[in-house]
């Protein structure tokens, strides 16, 4: 099943730009708070799964978040073999794990203000959590999946590489630097949610093209050593890393400007846009 934040409420998603409302079709036994729907995942979508409604429409631009307001983020760098290579950087032996803070969270169509700087694109799949987990094994770690959806882990460069060691978190969590969208997509909707093509274009140009099988670090084996440290609980998004093709490594390298669009896209999912405008116009408020 899809279910998707629209201004706000849960919905299931039922076709093209369409859905119903999670709290009505419930009979209010179901939202219409977002978070608190991962606390009841499991009997959330056993009733999900014969809920019927009046379908309503909506437009991308009331998605929000699928996951608004986690109380934890995690990202992993360097986590596919193309990107490795062209960061010119060892293989990673243990997940590099980061934040992205929470206030740059964003939906489907969000406009970007550009931080003076080099900023960059990372299209990415992000795994939103459904059941607690800790100590769990990579054999039963979809189990815990609520599912997937398409983030974008948009990277100002210099401050993440900044100092020594570098941190990598500040530099990726200006406002509107996480947008996840359209939809939440439940893993059992993939013929196999381990193997899925991921891609970004910039003003139309394709930048990122790859698939998920050529993660370091797959998504069940993050969940098992993540939850070794940390208890995983219900909501939290995992950022899963970024294929080959960002801009800092090219020659020359190249950045967002203000003006782009940034397609990002997950197969069986769907797209999530960005526009960005220039850096001074989110403190004159335009
Ligand atoms: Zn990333």
């Amino acid at each position: 099943m899809r279910i998707g934040n629209v201004r706000g409420r849960p919905w299931l998603i039922t076709g093209e730009a369409e859905g119903i409302d999670i709290h009505e079709a419930s009979g209010h036994r179901f939202g219409p708070d977002l978070p608190a729907l991962y606390e009841r995942w499991e009997e959330f979508t056993d009733w999900a799964s014969a809920a019927a409604g009046e379908p309503a429409g909506f437009t991308p631009a009331d998605l929000g978040a699928p996951s608004p307001n986690p109380r934890q983020v995690f990202a992993i760098g360097l986590n596919y073999y193309g990107h490795v290579q062209e960061a010119g950087l060892e293989v990673p032996t243990e997940p590099s794990v980061f934040t992205k803070y929470v206030s740059s969270f964003a939906g489907a169509e969000a406009q970007v203000a550009l931080p003076p700087g080099t900023v960059d694109w990372e299209v990415e799949i992000a795994v939103v959590i459904g059941r607690t987990a800790r100590h769990v094994a990579a054999g039963d770690a979809w189990s815990h999946v609520a599912g997937l959806t398409v983030g974008q882990d948009l990277s100002e460069r210099g401050l993440q590489l900044a100092g020594a060691p570098p941190q990598y978190s500040l530099g990726k969590s200006f406002p509107g630097f996480g947008p996840t969208g359209p939809y939440l997509v439940t893993p059992d909707e993939f013929a196999d949610p381990a193997d899925l093509e991921l891609g970004c274009v910039l003003n139309g140009e394709p930048v990122q093209k790859a698939r998920s099988t050529e993660m370091v670090f797959s998504v069940d084996v993050l969940i098992e050593k993540l939850s070794r440290v940390t208890t995983l609980l219900p909501g939290d998004v995992m950022f899963t890393g970024t294929p080959a093709g960002v801009g800092a490594v090219r020659t020359p390298p190249r950045f967002l400007a203000p003006g782009d669009e940034l397609v990002s896209y997950v197969e069986g999912i769907g797209s999530i846009r960005q526009t960005f405008l220039a850096a001074d116009a989110e403190r004159s408020g335009s």
